[in-house]
């Protein structure tokens, strides 16, 4: 198992007598390879469960296990931070070398992995995520979306295996976003990389293999994107909105259109129209 959280609770302590449970009494299995689109509005706990899973926050109570390791045992936290490459929202905090393929072999280099195999990395890194012609330029006048691809070629190069995307997508405007959304897919299709997606777009989430809904530190909704999506009333009250296409075909339906069950995309919603007119 990729991921595996047994009744995780994490708490903020703030002071003496006050503290925040950001994560309640959570149980989580994540299979290898699968597509996981992560949402939750703000504060429902997201980026502290993104955290628990490298390690870089350790679980108040209960336990978290990455491919069987668990993030309390000392000896293997080394592993879990290269098993769990994590890419966060700001594209302008996460460079550190003015050239696009220094920055990309410093995570390699402070594993003290060889030279030759290095520079393999890196290329493969930035061909995976489309920015090989960029290797000898500067990082700091791209865009959003490029700086983003990056990032995550950045993480690429230790060779993760789960790799988590905090709200990368969140500063990035439309082009930028679908670029790294793309990035993602094809590295959890070509790599067998499990992927964590974390974000507040809801129509990201639509090709998920499956989308968990946090509220409040705890599961709200867990399954694939159709069936989390039928449940829109009650996403709705937890301030979330199903994407609009979703939402136009829920209306139809409603409206007394033979639309069939669980239209969530707008080419299957373009699709069945165009054959009811
Ligand atoms: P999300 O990523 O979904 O916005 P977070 O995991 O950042 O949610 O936050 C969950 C809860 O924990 C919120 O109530 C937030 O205020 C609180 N929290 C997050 N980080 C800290 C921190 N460093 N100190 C105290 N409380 C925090
Ligand atoms: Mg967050």
């Amino acid at each position: 198992m990729a991921v595996l959280l047994d009744n995780v609770t994490y708490s903020y302590n703030i002071n003496d007598t006050h503290r925040v449970d950001a994560v309640k009494n959570l149980s989580l299995h994540i299979e290898e390879g699968t597509f996981v689109a992560l949402v939750g509005h703000n504060g429902s706990g997201k980026s502290t469960l993104a955290k628990l899973l490298n390690g870089l926050l350790l679980p108040t109570a209960g336990t978290v296990k990455i491919f069987g390791n668990s993030t309390l045992d000392g000896e293997k936290i080394f592993d879990i931070r290269k098993d769990v490459g994590m890419v966060f929202q700001n594209p302008d905090n996460q460079m550190i070398a003015s050239i696009v393929e220094d920055d990309i072999a410093f995570g390699p280099e402070n594993l003290g992995i060889e030279r030759k195999e290095i520079i393999r990395r890196v290329e493969w890194a930035l061909d995976k995520v489309g920015m090989l012609e960029y290797r000898k330029r500067t990082p700091f006048k791209m865009s959003g979306g490029q700086k983003q691809r990056l990032a995550i070629a950045g993480v690429l190069a230790i060779m993760p295996k789960i790799l988590v995307l905090d709200e990368s997508t969140a500063m990035l405007d439309p082009q930028g976003r679908s670029e790294v959304l793309k990035v993602a897919h094809e590295l959890n299709k070509q790599e067998r990389i499990t992927v964590i997606h974390i974000t507040h777009f809801m129509e990201e989430a639509l090709d998920a293999d499956r989308l968990i809904v946090l509220n409040d530190g705890k599961i709200a909704f867990d399954g694939a994107p159709k069936e989390v999506f039928a449940h829109y009333e009650e996403l709705k009250k937890i301030k979330l909105a199903v994407p609009w296409e979703t939402q136009l075909a829920i209306s139809l339906q409603k409206a007394g259109m033979d639309l069939g069950e669980g239209i969530v995309k707008e080419e299957d919603l373009v699709d069945k129209l165009c054959q009811l007119l």
